[in-house]
């Protein structure tokens, strides 16, 4: 993932210090000299870096850590608020206008995911309830207002562009006549998607901010490319000076690169990330939180995204009763087949696996992880009897070595299997009632 080789460096700092009982001058030098190569590795600013090293430093050596009962873990703490507050701190949501239609322009090089953009956003807004409406102002590339109209199809919302053959077209008028288009055919949201170039030039910057002057949105959307290396700094200058915008959203935070340049618009700009994109599909793509992404990032793991992704894909009464059998220790193997079955309809299972706490540490696996291990899973449950799916107890060694020979597996996969289901029901809950998880090796969090 994008925060990979950052997150493993922070966490192996992290790991180091638990050794020790107190922590000397030498050794909080030691450990922000490491977070400080860290973040400049990743490619991180360097005035974010050296801010959030100074703080870091500052609280490390004071009273909180000294005193602590901990002060390895309260280190963590520390790096975590920090994160969270180059990462923008707060949530922020999106605006509504009080007289809809709301109107969202989106901004940003070519390549930097706008048009998909649209495209997630839109499917978003509308499982929302809204009636969002897809407006083609990229006039310039070549099949740019036909990729938005295959991203609305596929998000099953209505797109505004204007007739072929009418020529290179106006995007300022195309834009005008949109919203003025989306009041009467009772659009509450109008999604403006714009051109873009793949350097920033100075006319690029000029259409845009005549669009901008022309509609006057609600929110303009800055999407950068979290691939892009130092570049994103200078971009989103030239774009919060070109255009300016009241918001990033970061894409592609699912490729292997450094990311951490975006890691410094937040702090750069001053203008908070509000959405993530996470893959190619209009389902990758989610609000962006401070504090979860900074728990990604820490390997704290990230449950809430994981409890909302998993709402969003099952039946609310599937999960209240889910909840429940959790929080009464009732939840049986027989259940998490049926959880496993819905979870194959929710695509990217590691993406998933990968927000639990200590997934760094799983690493290899989740990059080995391999979707016909389901399968498997799915065969060593079948091959149980309803009771033993119900009380796992009853899975001596005869047991186990005959559902291992009736899944095509082996006893030691079996006996995985059945550790792995007693840990998640036992994390789950705690969860279902209200605590917080503990995670091996981290003490609570
Ligand atoms: P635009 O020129 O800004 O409109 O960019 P597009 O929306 O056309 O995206 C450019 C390319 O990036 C397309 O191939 C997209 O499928 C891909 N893309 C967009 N968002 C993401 C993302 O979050 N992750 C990945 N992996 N690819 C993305």
């Amino acid at each position: 993932a994008t925060f990979g080789t950052l997150s493993d460096r922070l966490t192996a700092t992290f790991s180091a210090l638990r050794t020790k009982g107190k922590l000397s001058p030498a050794d909080v030098d030691g450990t922000v000299r490491e977070i400080r190569k860290a973040l400049l590795d990743a490619d991180v600013a360097l005035p974010v870096v050296k801010d959030f090293t100074a703080a870091v430093r500052e609280r490390a050596l004071g009273d909180e850590v000294n005193k602590a009962l901990n002060p390895a873990q309260q280190v963590v703490q520390i790096v975590n608020d920090e994160l969270i507050g180059i990462l923008g701190g707060q949530q922020r949501r999106l605006q509504f206008a009080k007289n809809p239609p709301t109107v969202i322009m989106l901004a940003g090089l070519q390549g930097a995911g706008k048009t998909t953009l649209a495209g997630k956003l839109a499917q978003w807004l509308k499982a929302d309830g809204h009636t969002p409406l897809l407006v083609a102002c990229d006039l310039q590339r070549p099949n740019a207002v036909q990729q938005l109209q295959v991203v609305a199809e596929q998000a099953g919302v209505a797109v505004f562009a204007p007739e072929p053959g009418n020529g290179v077209g106006d995007p300022v008028r195309v834009a005008k006549d949109a919203v003025k288009h989306a009041a009467t055919a009772l659009h509450d949201v109008v999604i403006v998607d714009t051109a873009g170039r793949l350097g920033v030039d100075a006319e690029l910057m000029k259409q845009a901010g005549d669009i901008r002057k022309a509609i006057d949105p609600d929110e303009v959307l800055f999407v950068i490319d979290a691939m892009i290396g130092q570049d994103a700094v200078a971009t989103a200058k030239a774009f919060q000076e070109g255009v300016d915008f009241t918001g990033v959203v970061l894409s592609k935070l699912d490729g292997d690169a450094r990311g951490g340049a975006a890691l410094s618009v937040a702090s750069v700009t001053g203008r908070p990330i509000m959405f993530a994109s996470t893959g190619e599909g209009l389902g990758d793509f989610e609000p962006f939180y401070p504090d979860r992404m900074a728990s990604r990032i820490l390997d704290l793991g990230d449950i809430l995204t994981l409890i909302e992704q998993a709402q969003k894909a099952f039946d609310e009464e599937d999960a209240r009763k889910t909840a429940e059998k959790f929080a009464t220790d009732s939840f049986t193997l027989e259940d998490f087949l049926v959880q496993m079955q819905q979870l194959k309809q929710m695509g990217s299972l590691k993406g998933m696996l990968g927000m639990l706490p200590g997934a760094r540490g799983m690493r290899e696996q989740l990059d080995n992880f391999d979707e016909r291990e389901l399968v498997r899973t799915e065969a060593i449950i079948q091959s149980m009897t309803l009771a033993e799916r119900r009380m796992p107890k009853l899975l001596n060694g005869s047991r186990r070595l005959r559902i291992a020979k009736g899944s095509g597996t082996t006893v030691t996969e079996v006996n995985a299997l059945v550790n792995r289901f007693e840990q998640a029901a036992k994390m789950m809950k705690t969860v279902a009632k209200g605590g917080v998880p503990q995670v091996p090796g981290m003490g609570p969090m």
